[in-house]
């Protein structure tokens, strides 16, 4: 079957999750003729497809050390009434409504229910354009400049750029989680969370829950008698490939109902809680990491390491779900510190015109524990997105790009550096 051509953009940004949708606005802002192409009815990626909620912190001594695309989000978001300075906790459907708002507004051309399926390269590592299908049929798209933005970096592979996954003992990556809500909780009547571990670790060991996790992580949101889970554990999966996720999707499911009906005979806060909604996908935390010009270290993290050509600034540990059962890792920068990510992590090996504007970033399997997180992907996207304008209008490519000019427009838009 022909592939039918759209009609060309300066920048396809692919994936509209918290990093395709920031480097699609900040593109847009700074210029360029922008699609965001994403495979959902609707924006956010994890923080909506995968019901994750809160936002981790983005904070060192209370203070904000993201700002920009970010900041303006939770503003938003505020003036809505789905976002608890507090805890950070959002409203996932009034955070669906937001960044499609903001995305229009900025000129974005939002396309979804359409899925990448291939890039085309002529010599040179250039992308010409990337194909993609929907109900319309495979179609083709032409660019001056690309975005990975899709978490799993399918455009930077399938462009030929070198990746790693997991972690280097045995490949394992990090585990999925099915997300979910419960309503009707009687939030007065609630166990401590002490006491909520204590039961669980003896239900555990009774066989009566078989999910891996080692506690229940559980978050207030901005509704009340409404708390998130972020419980479910499955581990030994790949979520770039279609049979694991279809396995984790189910093992999520039969997790979810088992904690759920445990919870609701165990203690009388859950005596009346029902399942809401669940994620429309599972959470997937980690699968490929684009090699780039530079791969982050968790000694970079540990060391609060500084960089001259630094996007964004992080604070959050290094956070590894077991890949293989029980227990996770935290380890922290130094107190009252940060550490930078260089400019050189998302400009990929082998590919001229690309840029990474999500979790897969060139990083460890240890790093990208920690720059996961969905405040600092926002913070990456902006200064993707933002990368690939001044590119169009330079005419250059992510390579050779004037770093400190990209830094002076990043902090001009309120990005901190
Ligand atoms: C279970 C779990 C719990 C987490 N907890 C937290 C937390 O509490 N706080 C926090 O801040 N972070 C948390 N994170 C991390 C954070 O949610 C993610 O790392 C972050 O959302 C990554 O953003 P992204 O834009 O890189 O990718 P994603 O959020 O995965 O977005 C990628 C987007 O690309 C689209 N896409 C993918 N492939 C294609 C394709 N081939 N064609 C078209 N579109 C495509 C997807 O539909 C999606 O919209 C958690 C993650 C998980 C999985």
């Amino acid at each position: 079957m022909l592939a039918k051509s759209l009609p060309s953009f300066d920048v396809v940004v692919v994936g509209g999750g918290p990093g395709g949708f920031s480097a699609a606005v900040a593109a847009a802002r700074n210029g360029s003729k922008v699609l965001l192409v994403e495979r959902y009815g609707f924006l956010g990626g994890m923080a909506t497809a995968g019901l994750v909620n809160p936002f981790m912190p983005f904070h060192v001594n209370s203070r904000a050390i993201i700002g920009g695309i970010l900041q303006e989000v939770i503003e938003k978001l505020r003036e809505m009434g789905g976002y608890d300075d507090k805890t950070r906790a959002f409203d996932p459907e009034i955070m669906k409504y937001i960044l499609e708002r903001i995305a229009l507004e900025a000129g974005v051309k939002i396309l979804y229910h359409t899925c990448f399926l291939d890039t085309v390269v002529s010599g040179g590592g250039f992308i010409r354009a990337v194909l993609l299908h929907n109900k319309s049929g495979i179609q083709m798209v032409e660019a001056k400049v690309f975005i990975d933005g899709t978490g799993d970096g399918d455009v930077a592979a399938s462009a030929g750029a070198p990746f790693e996954k997991g972690r280097n003992v045995d490949g394992l990556m990090q585990p999925m989680t099915l997300n979910f809500d419960l309503a009707n909780v009687d939030q007065k009547m609630l166990p401590s969370r002490e006491e909520l571990n204590r039961a669980y670790r003896e239900a555990k060991a009774k066989g009566e829950i078989t999910c891996p996790r080692e506690d229940v992580l559980w978050f207030y949101t901005t509704h009340e008698g409404l708390i998130h889970f972020n419980t479910t554990r499955i581990i030994k999966v790949d979520g770039t490939n279609a049979e694991d996720l279809t396995r984790a999707e189910i093992e999520g499911r039969r997790q979810m109902f088992e904690l759920v009906s445990w919870l609701k005979r165990t203690f009388p806060a859950f005596k009346n809680a029902y399942v809401v909604r669940s994620g429309p996908q599972i959470g997937v935390r980690e699968t490929r990491r684009i090699i780039g010009e530079y791969i982050l270290t968790a000694d970079d993290i540990l060391t609060a390491k500084k960089f001259p050509d630094a996007i964004c600034r992080g604070a959050y540990p290094i956070d590894i779900h077991s890949p293989t059962g029980e227990g996770t890792t935290l380890k922290y920068p130094p107190s009252g510190d940060y550490y930078e990510i260089p400019y050189r992590c998302i400009v990929p090996l082998n590919v001229e015109n690309l840029l990474i504007a999500s979790r897969c970033i060139s990083a460890t399997h240890e790093a990208h524990s920690a720059i996961r997180i969905m405040p600092i992907v926002m913070g990456i996207g902006q200064a993707a997105g933002t990368a690939t304008a001044l590119c169009v209008k330079l005419d250059t490519t992510p390579r050779k790009l004037d770093v400190g000019l990209l830094r002076r427009t990043l902090k001009q838009q309120g990005a901190i550096l």
